[in-house]
């Protein structure tokens, strides 16, 4: 088993450090293992935690710490957060010109293995084409080039992709639900699913009920104002979709 912590986490956008902080002590642990939930009004630090703990230079840690099996990572760089098991499935995925889909996700998975071990070239063919069959995902999507073009349900497909190929210990799954269509929805959904076991954790940031139906996750947060002010298991999910975050108010989490 792996843990990830995020403890009375503080972040900042570098480029505006006048500005008052983004996130406002979070504290999270997610064990391999468990399927994490994060929802919350819009503009209210989700994408910002993601990319915090996947270390986007952009931010700004100013107080806290994020820790792997007790180790912090804040001194490392993206690529090596990912070497250590860590991937994020973003909310608005890059187009990459030049490089192919196929060729990123080979080296992301090389990179985290010792070089006198690189993954055979024929046995990961066999594992992408059986993996983009699974998706559903045309195969000349393989040789185009990273994200270049693809509709929006075609990039959240793509980030599932390289989630299933590099299978990462700890997952953060930005909105992979937007843009998508019911099928689409269920066959990510059991990509994702087919994921679940004691060496994976994740966590899915979602707006939607709809989407939990199917990943059904053993613990619910809501992230308002820069805090995780409740804390709940797949049932809170569906009350919200009752009753909206309104009600809800800082402070909460602690009452
Ligand atoms: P959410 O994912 O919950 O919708 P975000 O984390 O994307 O929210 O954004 C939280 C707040 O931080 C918003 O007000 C957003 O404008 C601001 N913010 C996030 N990232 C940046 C950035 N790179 N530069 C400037 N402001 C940012
Ligand atoms: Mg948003
Ligand atoms: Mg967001």
């Amino acid at each position: 088993m792996t843990k990830l912590e995020i403890k009375d986490l503080h972040v900042k956008v570098k480029a505006e450090p006048e500005h008052p902080e983004i996130l406002r002590g979070i504290n999270l642990t997610i064990n391999t293992g468990e399927i994490h939930a994060l929802m919350g009004p819009n503009g209210n630090g989700k994408s910002t935690l993601a990319e915090t703990i996947m270390g986007n230079p952009a931010y700004l840690v100013t107080q806290g710490d994020i820790l792997i099996d007790g180790e912090s990572i804040l001194d490392k760089a993206v690529d090596e957060r990912a070497r250590l098991g860590l991937f994020l499935g973003m909310q608005y995925p890059a187009e990459i010109n030049g490089v192919t889909n196929a060729e990123f996700i080979r080296a992301a998975i090389n990179a985290r293995r010792p070089k006198d071990d690189q993954i055979p070239i024929m046995q990961f063919i066999k594992q992408l084409d059986a993996t983009m069959d699974q998706l559903k995902m045309p195969e000349d999507m393989a040789d185009r080039y990273l994200n270049q073009g693809f509709s929006g349900g075609e990039k959240k497909r793509n980030e599932i992709l390289q989630l299933m190929m590099i299978k990462p210990h700890f997952a953060m799954l930005d909105e992979i639900d937007s843009g998508l269509d019911i099928d689409a929805l269920r066959i990510v959904a059991e990509g994702v699913n087919s994921m679940r076991g004691k060496e994976f954790g994740t966590m899915i940031i979602t707006h939607y009920q709809r989407l939990l139906n199917y990943i059904v996750p053993d613990f619910v947060h809501i992230l308002k104002d820069g805090e995780i002010i409740e804390t709940g298991g797949a049932e809170l999910a569906k009350e919200l979709e009752k009753t909206g975050y309104e009600h809800l108010k800082v402070g909460d989490a602690n009452a």
